[in-house]
């Protein structure tokens, strides 16, 4: 590599990242209220998810969440897919719900 290249921009969501949190612990869902409460108005983690793989409604707060870097994965605790991704960069989000079909947010009447 000459000097003055610089290496490519890390794609947030490449497949590689995600074997990463496979293995080892994990926390609960809550550990994504902070990060999302940065680009939702509502908590999310209150929200019922159906996860793509199996098709299980549950709350966001009790998914599997590996991370802390580069970014947060959450596994369903059923099918263990990945139902959310979560890259936080130095001036933008991503958000990845791919593995998410819906999402059931309780907002005010
Ligand atoms: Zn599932």
């Amino acid at each position: 590599m000459m000097p003055d290249e610089r290496p490519p921009e890390p794609e947030p969501f490449a497949d590689d990242l995600v074997v990463a949190f496979t293995e080892g612990d994990h926390e609960d869902g809550n550990a994504l209220a902070g990060p999302l409460s940065e680009i939702f108005a509502v908590d999310v983690t209150t929200a019922v998810g159906r996860c793509a793989g199996c098709g299980t409604d549950g709350p966001i707060a009790q998914l599997h969440v590996y991370g802390p870097g580069p970014g947060l994965v959450a596994r369903c605790p059923h099918c263990r897919q990945v139902v959310l991704r979560l890259v936080r960069g130095a001036d933008a989000a991503w958000l990845d719900l791919r593995g998410a079909v819906s999402l059931r947010i309780s907002v005010g009447e």
